[in-house]
């Protein structure tokens, strides 16, 4: 599986903005955002980027925090130019129902990082069939639950005892092993703080 080879925090700091790839550690002042609000490498230098430079940075930062790489990203935003609703919007959807988004959103991970190992390690069902691939795009009407491996597995269970807001496109109970997607999540919904607007003109270019 294609991942990101830079570090979470790297990251982070290379966008300037928290992405909140690590869990817990995340909303700690142990952030190395909080500490070292700069970007990455010796040398680097602040200066005021070009409206490229700001759209380009506003996409590697979306491509960041659901953790996928410019091809399958570009996949998404061709898909949503050809779905003819508002593109930025069906983009940031596509990203949201991906499994491995959904079983973060659910609280079974602790990022999304964490989600991906998760539904790749076979613990993940999606209806009555197993599902290990982390981009498979979930839709409206469909169960997710989790395999009695995944209920058996130590991380889980520790997130799901975590204190956790499942957003309201997804219909589940506290601690439970399945939920319903009710129905594509709306804007308001969905909790990354992102400008799509840049990235549809970034690839209007
Ligand atoms: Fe980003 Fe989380 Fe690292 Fe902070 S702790 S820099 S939010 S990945």
């Amino acid at each position: 599986m294609a991942r990101y080879h830079e570090g979470s925090c790297r990251q982070c700091r290379r966008e300037g903005d928290k992405l909140f790839l690590k869990g817990a550690r995340c909303l700690t002042p142990k952030c190395a955002l909080e500490r070292r609000n700069y970007p990455p490498g010796f040398h680097t230098r602040r200066v005021r980027p070009s409206d490229y430079g700001v759209q380009l940075r506003e996409k590697q930062k979306i491509k960041r925090i659901y953790g996928v790489l410019e091809v399958p990203f570009k996949n998404y935003y061709i898909a949503a130019t050809k779905s003819g609703e508002v593109t930025g919007h069906k983009l940031l959807e596509l990203l949201e129902m991906r499994l491995d988004n959904v079983v973060y959103r659910l609280g079974w991970a602790s990022s999304r990082s964490q989600a991906r190992q998760i539904v790749s390690h076979g613990h993940i069902r999606v209806g009555d069939k197993k599902v290990n691939v982390p981009s498979y795009q979930t839709k409206a009407g469909q169960k997710i639950s989790l395999t009695a491996r995944g209920q058996k597995s130590q991380i889980i269970s520790i997130n799901i005892k975590e204190k956790h807001t499942v957003p309201a496109w997804i219909a589940t109970k506290p601690q439970a092993a399945e939920a319903d997607i009710i129905r594509p999540p709306k804007r308001e919904e969905i909790d990354a703080q992102v400008n799509e607007q840049l990235v549809i003109e970034y690839y209007s270019r």
